[in-house]
């Protein structure tokens, strides 16, 4: 079946805006469109010769990305053409090896299988993952939750929950401010905690986006803008700040805590804007439970200088405009919900959200229409979703929490998961705790992986549904819409025939729901029944009531669309909203920080004379998560996830560069190969995640890497509101060891 390729041509003549230069005017076709590899969505024209993608280029007359591109975007060519890329659907026959067979045989038997075990055992007994492939396919997640629906079944979950579930609970408990942050291009401060755009591409809201970020930054360095990074690295950012406070991994809160100190004692918040907008004695409760966190005890507790605290304290809390936002690096570290309040904290106190009548530069195009206002929504409280079974979690925002998944499909009971939908994740290599993961993977009736590769989890599949990829699909990016600088239109056709019997994600779902007889409701109405409609015909139902007509999007893309800036109302005069920044869990939680010697006391079995070091997690430019070491010019360039460390610790432990290292934590161990860092602080050992084998033992870590998540607990530490494991920061001991240790580990 045709998934409906655009023609989306890039014509010299009409189109090349000046960018299409020497041999590239005389390239056989390009199609303009935007890459989907990561959240970034960097415009590209894709270059053919015939039906071959051989070149992508960045589009150098785009208004936000001036043809910003990474090499990960580059190699689409390989991705697309890959010569093991899976385009037929696998089943696993009962002796476990796999026979391609048709994918409508395949949907009949899924659809009969799922049907049978809903019959038997309920909704909550069918799960969905939704990884970081489905969240880059637009319509991938919404057709899942409608199909979640449709069955009756809570049993949905997304990588969110993994790595930043407390950007949505935090922002509930506290309260949000109606009318935006401060516009990021006018910042006088960027504080920038634990994440490096320049890598990842992706930055908290209101942050250094992956929107061309090194130009972007230079920009406004030139303008004036002081950049303050914390980071236990010196990152790609951390090497263009003004101040860069080199924390010790995990001691971030204490290092905020201290922070906020400084500015309520010396009384540089916002007055004005506190009295108003904060929940009367929240203010007071903030600086009494931060009081015990003086610039002499931080310095001591996180290893930066007190000055330097002070300092950017200061830096931070006099300027005009400034954004506080968090990454991964905090996010994944002891207490991240604590952190998290701790920054929105930040920037309430001070006050950094756009007022009535200012303009604010960024605007989703796709969201629906809502009111700018000068107020405080909420708060509101998360936890009132449908409880999870294990450790006193619940859901949230129409999912459940990641980090009891394993459990909920491995421990019997009425409610438990007996068929999982991996959507374009891999949840072997992804999930916490990689031990109750690879049980959970033995243990289902019924495992469906959506995936263009045999991954660490297709291995353990019933049924591998290849999808079309990125070029090979209709979509909208819509994650970073609400993210862009300017109001940014956005949309591309499918630009290259798919080969094979290849499904997209979505139509996975339909399908299955097609043989069930059940509706997909979408905010513009069912599915429609029969013919298997287009990607364009869902994203229409999908973005019905989008801000921007989304045939607007279609024929505007690539545009700022500056008419859409919104003008900030006045608040409405019957809210009732505030800040509580003074919430008591996270204020008693600020008195535990306060007892500890170091966040790694979160972990039962953490002991300091063992666990010397803290391994923290590490973004690669050549690598998303698990994607990227099946493409031989990505992994030319990183073989294995090595494990950095500062050169001096090296030498103390007798480790050369390529040596082997053993990294054991409270819960487990694995062996890394070692890299000298001299960017890294000493007792930090930095490695990237979602790497390495589906089981205990690391003989190929040279070639595939090493699990970190085998390092982790899920039981042991977690964060109490969304279910948190400790993935960051985690406390270790590193030892040197020979060949031997990959045979005996
Ligand atoms: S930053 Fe992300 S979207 Fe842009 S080219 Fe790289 S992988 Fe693609």
């Amino acid at each position: 079946m045709s998934a409906g390729v655009g023609s989306n041509t890039v014509s010299g003549a009409c189109n090349n805006g000046g960018f299409l230069k020497g041999d590239r005017a005389m390239a056989s076709e390009m199609k303009r469109s935007f890459c989907r590899i990561c959240h970034a969505a960097c415009p590209i024209d894709v270059e053919f010769d015939g039906d071959q993608v051989v070149k992508i280029h960045g589009v150098e007359d785009d208004p936000l990305f001036e043809g910003y591109t990474c090499i990960k975007g580059r190699q689409l060519p390989d991705q697309i053409h890959h010569p093991d890329r899976l385009r037929e659907v696998l089943k696993r026959m009962p002796d476990g090896h796999y026979e391609p067979i048709p994918s409508e045989q395949a949907m009949d038997e899924i659809a009969e299988k799922m049907g049978a075990i809903l019959a038997e055992h309920g909704g909550r007994a069918v799960a969905t993952y939704t990884g970081t492939g489905g969240y880059q396919n637009a319509p991938s997640d919404p057709v899942a939750r409608s199909f979640h629906k449709a069955i009756d079944s809570l049993s949905y979950y997304t990588s969110v929950t993994i790595d930043q579930p407390m950007k949505r609970t935090a922002v509930m408990r506290i309260g949000a401010w109606a009318g935006g942050p401060q516009n990021f291009t006018e910042l006088d401060v960027l504080l920038a905690i634990g994440y490096n755009p320049m890598v990842s591409s992706f930055a908290p809201f209101g942050g250094l986006q992956g929107t061309n970020p090194f130009t972007t930054l230079r920009r406004l360095k030139d303008r004036g803008m002081k950049v303050i990074v914390i980071d236990p690295r010196r990152t790609e950012l951390a090497s263009q700040a003004d101040i860069h406070l080199q924390v010790k991994p995990g001691e971030d809160p204490a290092l905020l805590a201290s922070m906020l100190h400084v500015i309520l004692s010396e009384g540089l918040h916002d007055h004005e804007f506190c009295e108003q907008w904060v929940e009367p004695g929240h203010l007071e409760a903030l600086a009494d439970a931060v009081s015990a966190f003086s610039p002499e005890y931080a310095s001591e507790r996180c290893g930066v200088a007190a000055d330097d605290i002070v300092s950017a304290a200061r830096t931070y809390a006099e300027a005009a405009r400034a954004h506080a936002g968090t990454g991964t690096g905090p996010s994944m570290s002891p207490h991240p919900s604590l952190m998290e309040h701790l920054v929105i904290s930040m920037n309430v106190v001070t006050g950094r959200f756009l007022r009535e009548g200012e303009v604010g530069e960024s605007m989703s195009v796709l969201q629906p229409a809502a009111p700018v206002r000068a107020q405080v929504l909420g708060p509101i409280d998360p936890l009132r979703g449908p409880a999870s079974r294990f450790r006193g979690l619940r859901g949230y925002g129409g999912e459940m929490p990641c980090s009891t998944l394993a459990q909920e499909i491995t421990e019997p009971g009425p409610e438990q998961v007996r068929c999982l939908i991996s959507n374009g994740g891999n949840p072997v290599a992804a999930w916490p705790d990689q031990k109750r993961s690879l049980e959970a993977m033995d243990a289902l009736e019924l495992l469906v992986v959506i995936d263009h590769r045999m991954t660490q989890t297709a291995q353990f599949a019933d049924y591998i549904i290849p999808p079309r990829l990125s070029l090979e699909r209709a979509d909208v990016p819509p994650f970073m819409d609400r993210w862009f600088r300017e109001p940014y239109a956005c949309y591309t056709p499918a630009v290259v025939e798919p080969v094979g019997d290849l499904m997209n994600d979505w139509e996975v779902f339909w399908e299955i729901a097609e043989r069930l007889d059940v509706d997909l409701e979408l905010p513009g109405g069912v599915i429609p029944h029969g013919d298997r409609p287009t990607d364009d015909d869902v994203l229409d139902l999908i973005y019905a009531h989008s801000r921007v007509p989304f045939q607007t999007i279609r024929d505007r893309n690539g545009e700022v669309l500056p008419e859409l800036r919104p003008t900030v109302e006045a608040a409405d005069p019957a809210t009732s909203g505030s800040f509580h920044i003074g919430l008591g869990d996270h204020m008693e939680e600020l008195a535990q920080v306060r007892g500890e010697q170091s966040g790694a006391e979160r972990m039962e079995g953490y002991d300091p004379a063992v666990h010397t070091f803290r391994l923290i997690s590490r973004r690669l430019k050549t690598h998303l998560n698990s994607l990227g070491g099946e493409l031989p010019g990505l992994n030319r360039k990183n073989p294995t996830n090595y494990a950095h460390m500062n050169p001096e610790d090296m030498a103390d432990l007798g480790v050369v560069d390529e040596g082997l290292v053993k990294i054991s934590s409270p819960r487990s161990s694995l062996i890394g190969v070692a890299k000298g860092a001299s960017d890294l602080r000493r007792g930090a050992i930095s490695m990237a995640h979602s790497w390495g084998a589906a089981g205990p033992t690391d003989e190929k870590v040279r070639d595939i890497g090493a699990p970190t998540n085998r390092l982790i607990d899920v039981d042991n530490g977690y964060d109490t509101i969304t279910g948190q494991a400790i993935q960051s920061a985690i406390p270790v001991s590193v030892v040197a060891v020979t060949e031997d240790a990959l045979i005996n580990a």
